[in-house]
């Protein structure tokens, strides 16, 4: 595709970009004509029409035009000036400006020199008519129409990036459509609707080539996971044999019919010759692992090796165990591998990995770094509760021709498992093991704290335990960790003194494993954690818990939180100890304190707070989508995902579009 070159040229034929200015744009991803064309303002000023400086109204942006009148600038305090004008006598502005030393400030003196001014702000009623504050003003007429303002760049302007947009589009006419016919439908071509993204001539220009880009985004990005899926042979792993008989037989509970179904899911999916892509999802307590063991079984009875990657060293630490318990009767060997061994550990284990000697590895992270080599990889289990990506599951993919089956404990609103687990088939297990009882949730005001850890120490001398839970503290906000810590002192020596209490925070190393270890064994009463990462924790003799400065957790947190309570058969209870509790925060919390249900505390999460505090960390807070919202645009959503359905359907290997294959080739996700 030769005409390609000219959008496909670095950002330095744009003028004014040297080499400098291209690794500053490098950073934010632009670096050809074609990014800087793809990378869309976050909002307009609306310059259709002047109004009188009389004629403005409060509160909306509006472009104004007169006579500046009554200039005069003084001094604030040391280094800070004031300039205030009138815009025909009637209109008030004022801009604040830093200026050291004496004379008047550069922007005054620019000022002085001007007669009439046009100015672009919202104006606020003041002592005498109306005032704008810190207004935008040019001193000559602007073009009319909608400007678009482009995501700020320390070192570049506003101007400087339209007029890379203005140069970059004198290439659009090169750029294919890629949308076959009948799934454009009625939306603007791909070219129209890269002009009015950049310059709409108006509102309504500007909303369908919005729209038209949004699902474009949607379309291929979905495309890019589905088609991945089709891509290789997988493994055929054999039918159920003695071993895995033998591991069904010892299990010391009825499966339940969610947790069957799964099995039979994962056994058919494992011995199909196609690679499995299965996500498992399932409320806290709903009892995954039992899959996960089965999966892991099933793959060692066919020779191959089983690597589960879990988000933390604890959760690491506690699932070996698990694994451990039920899978070494049955001769398999189970070890550990995560950051935090000795190095000679870790090489030892990475050795026998190698020689196929250990069957399974539970580990974190350091399960994808690229010391780690298997044999003979079969089967990746990834236990996420949402903390990994889809790089980071194609990174231990990536080490075998491996199955991958995933777990995740956080029902997710349909939008969010769309583009997080587009590419995997879903099983849901719905219902809990018989007997487990709902977590009685109480919303508590602070002045009745005392009276909640009065209840945690009468619990604690019936011989059971409890948890108290901090916010998350992340390792590096030393500061948050020590007050977190000072608090759970004065808990540990006031209200708590009368029973064991162990303390487990994010700043902690290895001692964390200890607590840990001492409280599942109950020779601590009371476990106080800054971190919410022990969510994995399964501790039955546990009844409590108390959540503090509860408005600071994502509802989906809380829940699954809660859910580390009332997993023996005495039921549990939760306490949510809320401080400064706004409207919106009671409203928040009301939500998890009379809902059970996993899902729609999830969609309300996601109502409430938006998608990246729903999954409670950075990696998917960051923009995944360069136009897209998910909150706003999951109608554009579903219809791409549709769409993105019927199209594979009847074309798997899009032989038809030649088009939409070189844009799904483009596309780095
Ligand atoms: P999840 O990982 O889904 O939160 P787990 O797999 O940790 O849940 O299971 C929670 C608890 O329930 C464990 O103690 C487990 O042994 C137990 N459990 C799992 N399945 C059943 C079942 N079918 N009947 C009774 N208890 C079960
Ligand atoms: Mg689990």
């Amino acid at each position: 595709m030769k005409h390609d070159t000219a959008l496909d040229a670095p950002v330095t034929v744009l003028p004014g970009v040297g080499d400098k200015r291209a690794q500053t744009l490098k950073t934010l991803g632009l670096e050809t004509v074609r990014d800087v064309l793809f990378s869309f303002p976050r909002a307009y000023k609306d310059f259709q029409k002047v109004v009188r400086p009389h004629e403005v109204e409060v509160g909306v942006e509006q472009l104004t035009y007169g006579r500046l009148t009554n200039l005069h600038e003084r001094r604030i305090s040391q280094g800070r000036r004031v300039i205030q004008a009138q815009l025909d006598g009637v209109l008030g502005l004022t801009w604040f400006v830093h200026h050291k030393g004496y004379g008047s400030s550069f922007l005054y003196r620019k000022l002085q020199k001007v007669q009439d001014l046009w100015v672009y702000g919202s104006a606020k009623p003041a002592l005498f008519g109306m005032e704008m504050s810190s207004p935008e003003f040019f001193l000559r007429a602007p073009k009319l129409g909608l400007m678009p303002v482009y995501p700020l760049v320390s070192g570049v302007s506003n101007a400087q990036r339209i007029r890379w947009i203005e140069a970059a589009l004198k290439h659009v006419r090169l750029l294919q459509e890629c949308l076959p016919e009948p799934i454009k439908g009625d939306y603007p071509g791909r070219i129209e609707a890269l002009r009015h993204i950049h310059f709409p001539p108006d509102w309504s220009s500007q909303a369908r080539a919005r729209e038209r880009l949004v699902f474009e985004e949607f379309f291929l990005f979905l495309l890019g996971l589905q088609k991945g899926k089709e891509r290789k042979d997988g493994i055929a792993h054999k039918p159920d044999d003695e071993l895995v008989k033998k591991y069904l037989k010892r299990l010391p509970f009825e499966l339940t019919k969610g947790q069957a179904d799964a099995l039979r899911q994962v056994a058919s999916d494992m011995e199909s010759p196609w690679p499995m892509r299965r996500l498992i999802q399932g409320d806290v307590g709903s009892g995954k692992t039992v899959v996960a063991e089965y999966s892991a079984v099933k793959a060692v009875a066919s020779q191959g090796q089983v690597a589960m990657m879990v988000p933390t060293e604890v959760l690491a630490r506690q699932m070996v165990g698990r694994m451990k318990a039920a899978l070494e009767p049955l001769g398999i060997v189970v070890e550990l591998l995560i950051g935090n061994m000795k190095d000679k550990e870790q090489e030892r284990v990475r050795t026998a990995l190698e020689a196929g000697e250990v069957h399974v590895v539970v580990g974190t992270h350091a399960l994808i770094t690229e010391k780690v080599n298997f044999r003979n990889l079969t089967l990746a289990i990834v236990d996420e509760q949402h903390r990994f990506g889809v790089r980071q599951r194609s990174a231990l993919l990536g080490k075998g021709n491996a199955d991958l089956l995933v777990m995740s404990a956080t029902p997710i609103p349909r939008s969010l498992a769309l583009t997080m687990y587009g590419d995997l088939d879903t099983t849901e297990i719905r219902e809990l093991p018989a007997g487990r009882q709902i977590v009685d949730t109480r919303l508590v005001d602070p002045a009745r704290r005392h009276d909640v850890y009065r209840y945690v120490v009468s619990r604690v001398s019936h011989g059971e335990q409890a948890y108290v839970v901090f916010p998350l503290v992340e390792e590096s906000e030393h500061l948050d960790a020590k007050a977190a810590v000072q608090e759970m002192e004065e808990l540990k020596r006031g209200p708590l003194s009368a029973v064991r209490v162990g303390l487990i925070h994010g700043q902690m190393g290895k001692e964390k494993e200890a607590v840990f270890e001492a409280f599942a064994a109950h020779e601590i009463d009371v476990l106080l954690a800054t971190t919410v990462i022990e969510v994995g924790m399964n501790v039955p003799n546990a009844t409590v818990m108390v959540i503090e400065n509860a408005e600071r957790f994502g509802l989906a947190q809380l829940h699954q939180l809660r859910g580390r309570v009332g997993r023996g058969h005495k039921g549990g209870i939760c306490f949510l100890l809320a401080y400064n509790l706004s409207e919106h925060s009671r409203e928040r919390l009301e939500v998890v304190r009379r809902s059970n249900d996993g899902f729609f505390i999830a969609e309300e999460d996601l109502r409430l707070r938006g998608p990246g505090d729903l999954l409670g960390i950075r990696q998917w807070g960051q923009p995944l989508f360069r136009l897209a919202d998910l909150q706003g645009d999951q109608e554009l959503l579903q219809r791409a995902a549709d769409k993105v359905h019927e199209l594979l359907r009847d074309d798997p290997s899009l032989a038809a579009y030649p088009n939409l294959r070189g844009e799904l080739a483009r596309q780095t996700w």
